[in-house]
């Protein structure tokens, strides 16, 4: 039996552009099979054990050919798996989605296609650049600019067709241009020459609808020159008409306190896309760095009736706690088996992941230190407690509880490993303008992963969330630019903030 391939459009780039059903195909698929341009949370909801094949172009590099992407699809969906294509935008807009249909026809593979949010409409839509407009344009024609190299494929045959620029100059309505950023000079000239007048307005909207989105407006006749003195890269769309005008008063994104900076998250993928997203609803562009895997340990059934305090050291913490619990009354983990102990929480995202359980933590210190843990359990009579941590870690918390005469078993539920940085991440780790450390170990995987040769930009800023982090952080050589005032990612973002708009006061 034959599965099933979804030809499956992720939208321009803001994850919130991700219809429903993509949502859905990609946390029930068995392999995704994804290009460069979908937004880069698009695969957070896909299954632990789903397969992630990335098939497109790296950066101006080569990309992996489409004879192969459709090998490759159609052997999954013949083994009987669940295969989503995920491409950005749409997948019949430039998305060669109607190839990959026709081979999967061809091949007797049941497939659906599930539009997306095309780049072409979004991206004007966020420069404030309603494509058609009642009295300015009653048609829109979504032209790619690419005709050159993409007119003829390996095997020889005509692609997109060379472009008739006199047709397109006549064309009555709006010119959406995908890609070609770089064959703006010719493109621009061909529809002046054929007859478009120059004086027409034009804009381009670089990165649409991402953190970095940027518009420049201009003319048909200036808008080539304007765009390159703006240095203006792919992904972009050029949009030629009256309605391009319309930008100027219809933008409506607001400036971001974050737009133009890069921020590098070191920690590990699984914790990183909740602070990656809000750095990225900011503005910043957000190198995904992590250096960091947590690996939870086995062990067997915990049944923790015997402990009047539990102490949780962190999110994962929780987790692993949660597989484990077992007091032989309720089933594995049940919150119920936790009824009888006092909750302490060493943070607030600790708190969350307690909650998420239904569990409200006792105690969460308003420091998020072991150190004010301590000092918040003072109060709380403790005979025999558990303190759930990974398995590399310091002791101050169960030293400070047996100092007090308490009984003390420490449960190493997970490990931190070094996850090794591709030379392109590193690189662009380097490059950025902040880099957070949301732990100590993030620090020295950091180093390590860097291969003993921390060295950054002079001029990026080493962003620390606490003062253990800092304190490892000046053991290996590196000097915190900043610290947050609370020790947890909220206050981590917020340090970054001041220091950003202190840094635009300055003319950074
Ligand atoms: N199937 C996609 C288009 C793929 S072709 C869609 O429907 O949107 C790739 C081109 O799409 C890029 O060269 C660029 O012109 C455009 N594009 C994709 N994402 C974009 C974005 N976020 N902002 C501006 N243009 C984008």
């Amino acid at each position: 039996m034959s599965g099933r391939v979804y030809l499956v459009g992720a939208g321009p780039g803001d994850p919130g552009l991700l219809t429903a059903r993509a949502l859905e195909l990609i946390a029930t698929a068995d392999v995704i099979l994804y290009d460069r341009l979908i937004p880069s949370a698009a695969l957070d909801g896909a299954r632990a054990d789903a397969e992630l094949l990335f098939v497109g172009k790296e950066g101006g590099g080569e990309s992996v050919p489409q004879e192969q992407t459709e090998a490759l699809m159609l052997a999954r969906a013949q083994a009987g798996q669940t295969v989503v294509r995920l491409k950005g935008g749409d997948p019949f807009v430039f998305g060669r989605g109607g190839e990959e249909a026709l081979t999967l026809r061809a091949a007797g593979v049941p497939f659906e296609v599930v539009p997306g949010v095309t780049a072409g409409v979004a991206a004007s839509a966020y420069a404030g650049i309603p494509v058609t407009h009642r009295g300015l344009a009653s048609a829109v024609a979504l032209v790619t600019g690419h005709a050159r190299e993409d007119a003829v494929d390996a095997a020889g045959r005509e692609e997109e067709g060379a472009i008739d620029w006199p047709a397109l100059a006549r064309f009555p309505g709006t010119l959406v241009l995908y890609m070609g950023v770089r064959q703006l000079p010719q493109i621009t000239a061909a529809l002046i020459v054929a007859g478009r007048p120059g004086s027409q307005p034009a804009a381009i909207v670089e990165a649409g609808t991402l953190p970095a989105q940027r518009t420049v407006t201009a003319t048909l006749e200036t808008i080539a020159a304007v765009a390159a003195e703006e240095g203006v890269r792919p992904p972009a769309i050029t949009i030629v008409g009256p309605v391009a005008s319309l930008a100027a008063e219809l933008a409506w994104l607001p400036p971001r306190p974050l737009t133009g900076l890069s921020v590098a998250v070191t920690r590990a993928r699984t914790q990183a896309s909740g602070l990656a997203r809000r750095l990225q609803e900011l503005g910043a562009s957000v190198i995904e760095a992590p250096v960091i895997r947590v690996e939870q340990l086995p062990g067997p059934a915990l049944d923790p009736s015997p402990y009047d305090l539990i102490c949780l050291a962190s999110p994962n913490a929780v987790a692993g706690l949660f597989e484990r619990l077992d007091d032989g009354i309720h089933p594995l983990g049940d919150a119920r088996a936790l009824a009888r102990a006092k909750i302490a929480a060493i943070g607030p995202g600790t708190a969350r992941a307690l909650a998420e359980r239904g569990v409200v933590a006792d105690v969460v210190p308003e420091r998020f230190v072991a150190e004010s843990l301590v000092e918040a359990l003072a109060e709380l009579p403790v005979r025999h407690a558990l303190v759930a941590r990974a398995g590399e870690a310091r002791d101050v918390l169960p030293d400070a509880l047996r100092a007090r005469g308490a009984e003390v078993d420490v449960l190493a539920l997970y490990e931190t490993v070094a996850e090794p940085l591709s030379p392109r991440a590193l690189q662009a780790l380097r490059a950025a303008d902040y880099v957070t450390f949301t732990s100590s170990s993030t620090v020295r995987f950091f180093v390590q992963a860097a291969g003993g040769e921390p060295a950054l930009a002079a001029s990026t800023r080493i962003v620390s969330i606490g003062p253990i982090t800092s304190e490892t952080l000046r053991e290996h050589g590196l000097e915190p630019d900043i610290e947050a005032a609370t020790y947890d990612v909220e206050g981590m973002i917020a340090a970054l903030l001041a220091d950003a708009a202190a840094r635009a006061s300055n003319g950074r």
